[in-house]
C-alpha cells in the first residue's frame, strides 16, 4: 500500500477526533482557546472576492483548516513527518546512535551496552563500518553531555546497575 494510493498522511487522522473550521462559526474572531491550548486564526482573501479563515497550528504555525484533538496540532506534526526536525542536534545523534545499534540486532539499546556480536548474517565489513560509526556518534555524545568530565564505561555501567536497584 503507498501513500499515494490512500491519500497519503489524510488518511491516518480521518477518523481521529478533530475541528474543522470550515464548520465553526468563529468570524471576527483572531483566537481560540480550547481545552487549554490556544490557536490563532488568520484569514485570506479568495480570487472571487470574500476571505477563508484558517487555523495556525500552535506547534508548526502553518495554516490549516483541520487540527488534531486532544492537543489540537495539524495534521503534518500529529504524523510526525517533521518530528525528527524539531530535535536538538544531541537528540539526534542519540536517536542515530540507537538506530545504529537497532541494526546490529541489539533490542532497545541503549549507550552503556556493550556493542553486540556481529549479527550471522551480516558481513564483517558491514559489521566494523557500523561499530565504527557508533563509536565515533557515542564518543561525541558523551563528550556533550559530560563535558570534561568525561565518564570511563565502567562507570556509566555502575551508575546504570545503581539506578536499576
Ligand atoms: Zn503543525
Amino acid at each position: 500500500m503507498t501513500a499515494h494510493q490512500h491519500g497519503g498522511f489524510h488518511m491516518i487522522c480521518d477518523d481521529q477526533p478533530k475541528l474543522d473550521i470550515r464548520k465553526l462559526w468563529l468570524q471576527g474572531f483572531k483566537s481560540l482557546r480550547i481545552d487549554g491550548v490556544t490557536i490563532s486564526i488568520t484569514t485570506t482573501q479568495c480570487h472571487y472576492g470574500g476571505e477563508r479563515r484558517w487555523f495556525m497550528c500552535p506547534d508548526c504555525g502553518r495554516r490549516c483548516a483541520v487540527l488534531y484533538k486532544p492537543d489540537y496540532r495539524c495534521r503534518l506534526c500529529r504524523n510526525g513527518r517533521y518530528w525528527v526536525e524539531r530535535f536538538s542536534p544531541l537528540d539526534r545523534r542519540l536517536l542515530r546512535s540507537k538506530r545504529l545499534r537497532e541494526k546490529l540486532g541489539q533490542y532497545r539499546p541503549d549507550l552503556s551496552m556493550p556493542l553486540p556480536l556481529k549479527p550471522p548474517r551480516m558481513h564483517w565489513r558491514t559489521y566494523r563500518k557500523l561499530c565504527g560509526e557508533i563509536r565515533a556518534l557515542e564518543a561525541q555524545i558523551l563528550e556533550e553531555i559530560w563535558g570534561e568530565d568525561l565518564p570511563t564505561l565502567a562507570e556509566l555501567r555502575r551508575v546504570d546497575l545503581e539506578t536499576a536497584n
